[in-house]
């Protein structure tokens, strides 16, 4: 009797809880000053013998204070401990970026990773043919995994990876006599690293335009063709979460012309194990390892983005890579060794602790498991779709790839936007998707679950949208607008932050 008396209890309705607190903290969520507010001048968390005297030959040169502020070790460890508890990432919760294939970092890959940690870049090469021989193995998967018979391992993200592509053709294009080639089509849904890359290399861009199904147009690319091309830059499945089905043609088509094609990788996730792009006539492609292959991203960096190259591209690959010669792994690392490179595009080899992190991945699959990934993600992303059709409106008929894209049909004539929708979001526990992007909808929801999400997780963020979209329906536009209401921060001036950044304390001492 007194358990189900119990259960059935319910909070008085008139007890107003005031969401102010003395300190400013909520519950045990500390409100935390920048570390150099924290400063007690002269305050150090070591015991520092005394300094012998010395005399100064720099006059007034000399600093008093270099500005490090003074704290003792407990205040340091609770302040970034703090901070770090303030961070949202794969770990704490469903992050459902598009394009970002935000997935599970396996733990295999940290363990793994730990073991080659200790290795200097500058060691003789015989001490390190076991790294050596692991980059040399990531190699031989990715080059499996796509058909392409060479790849350059040392580009650092996916963006470097784009850079060094298209350098890549240029000097192919420049050994065969073809530098009036002055031109690169990339189409209208590329993401912005693709026009970048194209325009930092010295090209003139041309822009292909989405047909109204969300894919390029085929007869914009035929009619833009000319030997005045020297590259296309696609990407497959493209940022609508679309399959391009007349790739294979445009392939044709580019090569008819004597243009090359490159294409993004990024969303290789969505096709893994079950096309290689050599047969879809790429002849160039970037692979995201802390995307499709789970090495842990976000905060800018650390990336990886090797490419991988057909064989009349191979030849002007960047160096260092691996050979196997005389029995041993031997870094091929000048231009006296391989002149036809575009030379160094990076610091040492690469990405090394991503290549153990990346290769663990592949080998704790194995190739059944990666084509399973894909799988998966599809499945997933099509699941949200199904879902949430009749409540959100989706930009293009489905099925999808590994991500589904909704525009702000579904918001018109309140007044309520992408954006006031994503910070109700977060007062869910959801991260938002990536928003506003692709540009070829208006006001964007992409999403993308990855193959890491259980059907719990897809089930409740599903029903926290249905109930978000109608009650933005019911044109609840204050509700959005105070939103986010429980985060440390509300609505921040964004445009503010990223034009006139402020990257420096400034005490008053200075
Ligand atoms: C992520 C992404 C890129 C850039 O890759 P980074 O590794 O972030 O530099 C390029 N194109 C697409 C479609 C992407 O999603």
């Amino acid at each position: 009797m007194g358990h189900s008396q119990a259960l059935s209890f319910k909070r008085p309705s008139s007890i107003e809880v005031s969401s102010v607190t003395i300190t400013g903290n909520k519950g045990l969520c500390i409100e935390e000053p920048l570390i150099f507010e924290q400063d007690t001048s002269g305050l150090s968390g070591t015991d520092w013998p005394d300094i012998a005297l010395v005399t100064s030959h720099i006059g007034d040169l000399a600093r008093q204070t270099i500005g490090l502020p003074g704290l003792s070790e407990p205040q340091v460890v609770r302040h970034y401990t703090r901070l770090s508890q303030k961070n949202f990432g794969i770990d704490s919760g469903f992050y459902p970026l598009g394009s970002c294939t935000m997935k599970h970092n396996p733990r295999i890959n940290e363990k793994i990773a730990r073991y080659f940690s200790d290795l200097h870049p500058l060691q003789p090469q015989s001490t390190v043919q076991g790294a050596l021989d692991i980059i040399a193995t990531l190699a031989k998967w990715l080059t499996t995994l796509t058909g392409l018979p060479a790849v350059a391992m040392s580009p650092a993200a996916g963006a470097h990876g784009e850079l060094c592509g298209i350098m890549t053709i240029h000097a192919a294009h420049a050994a065969a006599g073809q530098s009036q080639r002055h031109i690169v089509l990339v189409s209208e849904s590329a993401h912005g690293t693709n026009p970048a890359t194209a325009a930092a290399c010295g090209y003139t861009v041309r822009t292909i335009k989405a047909t109204p199904q969300g894919r390029v147009d085929v007869d914009a690319i035929k009619a833009a063709l000319d030997e005045n091309v020297a590259a296309i830059m696609l990407t497959n499945p493209n940022t609508c979460g679309l399959f391009e089905r007349d790739i294979v043609d445009i392939a044709a088509a580019v090569h008819a012309v004597g243009a090359y094609f490159y294409c993004d990788g990024a969303n290789f996730n969505a096709i893994v194990g079950k096309v290689l792009p050599a047969d879809l006539g790429i002849d160039c492609m970037h692979i995201n390892l802390h995307k499709t292959f789970s090495t842990p991203h976000g905060g800018g960096g650390p990336g990886s983005g090797p490419v991988v190259l057909s064989a009349a591209l191979a030849p002007f690959a960047p160096l260092p890579y691996v050979v196997f010669k005389e029995g041993a792994h031997q870094l091929v690392e000048h231009l006296s060794e391989s002149p036809t490179s575009i030379g160094r595009l990076k610091g040492f080899h690469g990405q090394m602790g991503m290549f153990t992190r990346a290769l663990a991945y592949m080998m704790s699959h194995g190739s059944d498991g990666l084509r399973q990934v894909a799988e998966d993600a599809v499945l997933n992303a099509n699941y949200i779709l199904e879902k949430l059709k009749n409540h959100l409106s989706l930009s293009f008929e489905g099925p999808c790839m590994h991500e589904v894209l909704f525009d702000d049909r579904f918001l018109k004539g309140t007044d309520i936007t992408t954006l006031d929708f994503a910070k109700a979001m977060i007062d869910e526990g959801f991260h938002p998707m990536t928003m506003y992007f692709p540009l070829v909808v208006r006001g964007a929801l992409l999403i993308e679950p990855t193959e890491c999400e259980s059907k719990q997780t897809l089930d409740q963020f599903i029903n926290m949208m249905i109930v978000l979209a109608d009650k933005a329906k019911s044109n609840d536009a204050a509700y959005f607008a105070a939103a986010p209401r429980f985060t440390p921060r509300r609505r921040l001036d964004e445009t503010l932050a990223a034009r006139q950044p402020v990257l420096r304390w400034q005490s008053e001492r200075d």
